[in-house]
């Protein structure tokens, strides 16, 4: 079956390609299977150097790579290459860390003892529509580093960056076989490798929903499993913040990526005595959003992905929102900046909206600031702003999420370890963290005494 791939700012079709099924995902793995015991062999310093050549060719490609992801998944085109930029940092950061992940040798009596860092095998990577090939890197540089070999299940609806990757990984001189792109279904394929035998890994991310069916399945082989789930980040505004700095920063900790970021700051938390003034600040900054065509070098936020997905973003804007800007005429799934005053009961201050919607609270004093952060499932990301240091790390400290900043938005970097609490995964990506994930300790016990 053909799978037609649109681009969400003309809802033009831009691709069509062959949708893999069972069959075809048995032999990606049965490939991949093949391609392992040659690979783990290959010594880290070679791996690193193929892993460094495939840096240096996505920089090469940047252009092109920034056009395919602006087009496929409606990014303006500023933010999309940055977000290739990161994949090279990652595969870089990766083909350095290669040598550097070893073992320790542990005192034991009647002899030595020392632990080894052993790959997986065959690990499957299964990746959201929202940062395509960003999360593609993040999971591929460890599992790769760690003489792993892949299975990449791109999104349905945003599959032209892994495959472009996957001519890159072979120009790089990585072997065939250790880097296979599988198009198809989630239901069909992305289950099949959840479930199949001789996938040690499943590296997921997606929604909270889907991941709980990873976690089922993988149960029947007792598959590892690290899972980036969904957010409902607070941003946490304290009155003795810079107001202005906070304010002017909220929309994008929302808006980028249209909304569609587990890390959106969208449940933005005021403190009451600065609520109306921040607000009026919020607005004005919001207004200042430049929402339009993606290959637009200016512009700042692109359509939705899809026209179901609006359909689903739409259904929890009320219709009096304390502000709506404004969207461009014509085709493309389209849906304005959204500012909604909401309590933390309510439906958009609970759910994962994965849109330009933000619901603004307030709050009394810091022990209501961190009850209100903390009173939701999940646990992913967040902010405080305020110029009380002791404050700033309390809160830090209280608040129940895996990535948190301190007057800023920002929520990953290629060195730092990024994952959830709660019902936003687990497991660790990026920085060194992500190696453990894709690998086993092994300890050896070698007998010198008797
Ligand atoms: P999704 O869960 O619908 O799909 C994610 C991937 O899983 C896709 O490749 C899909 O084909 C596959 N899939 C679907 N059903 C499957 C099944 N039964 N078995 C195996 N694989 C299956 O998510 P989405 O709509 O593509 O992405 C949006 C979600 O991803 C949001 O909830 C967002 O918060 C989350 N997300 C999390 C992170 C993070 O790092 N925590 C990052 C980005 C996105």
């Amino acid at each position: 079956m053909t799978l037609t791939v649109l681009n969400p700012a003309t809802e033009e079709p831009i691709a069509e390609l062959e949708q893999a099924g069972v069959e075809e995902a048995d032999a990606a793995v049965s490939r991949a299977k093949e391609a392992y015991p040659a690979w783990r062999a290959v010594a880290p310093a070679d791996r690193a150097r193929l892993l460094r050549r495939l840096a240096v060719l996505v920089e090469e490609h940047g252009e092109e790579l920034a056009g395919i992801e602006s087009r496929n998944v409606g990014k303006p085109i500023s933010g999309a290459r940055g977000e290739v930029g990161m994949v090279s940092q990652v595969f870089h950061f990766y083909a350095g860390a290669i040598d550097k992940h070893y073992g320790d040798t542990i005192p034991v009596a009647g002899g030595v003892a020392a632990t080894f860092r052993e790959p997986l095998g065959v690990v499957g990577l299964i990746v959201p529509w929202n940062f395509p090939l960003n999360i593609a890197s993040w999971k591929l540089g460890p599992a790769l580093a760690c003489g792993n070999t892949v299975v990449l299940k791109p999104a349905e609806l945003t599959p032209l960056s892994a495959t472009r990757l996957a001519d890159l990984v072979l120009e790089a001189g990585i072997p065939e076989g250790v880097v296979n792109v599988l198009v198809g279904k989630g239901s069909v394929v992305g289950q099949r490798l959840v479930e199949h035998p001789d996938v040690a890994k499943i590296g997921f991310t997606g929604s909270t929903e889907v991941g709980r069916l990873v976690m089922q399945g993988a149960a029947g082989t007792i598959k590892r499993v690290t899972l980036e789930l969904g957010g409902k980040s607070a941003n946490v505004v304290f009155s003795d913040a810079d107001l202005e700095k906070a304010a002017a920063s909220a929309p994008y900790a929302v808006f980028d990526n249209a909304g569609q970021d587990c890390c959106a700051r969208s449940r933005i938390l005021v403190e009451r005595s600065a609520y109306d003034r921040f607000l009026g600040l919020l607005v004005e900054a919001t207004k200042g959003v430049k929402v339009g065509d993606p290959a637009d070098e200016s512009t700042e936020m692109g359509p939705l992905i899809s026209a179901a997905h609006r359909e689903q973003v739409a259904s929890f804007v009320e219709d009096d929102p304390l502000y709506r800007g404004d969207v461009p005429a014509g085709a493309g799934f389209w849906y304005p900046c959204t500012l909604v005053e909401a309590t933390n009961d309510d439906r958009i201050a609970r759910e994962e909206v994965f849109g330009p919607v933000a619901a603004v609270i307030p709050f009394e004093d810091e022990a209501d600031a961190i009850r209100i952060a903390n009173d939701t499932p999940y646990g992913l990301s967040g902010s405080i702003w305020t110029r009380d240091g002791a404050r700033a790390l309390r809160v830090s400290r209280a608040l129940e999420t895996g990535v948190l900043s301190i007057n800023a938005n920002t929520s990953v970097r290629v060195q730092t370890p990024f994952g959830g609490f709660k019902q936003s995964g687990f497991g660790r990506e990026l920085g060194m963290q992500a190696l453990d994930g894709y690998s086993e300790v092994k300890s050896v016990f070698v007998a010198t005494e008797g």
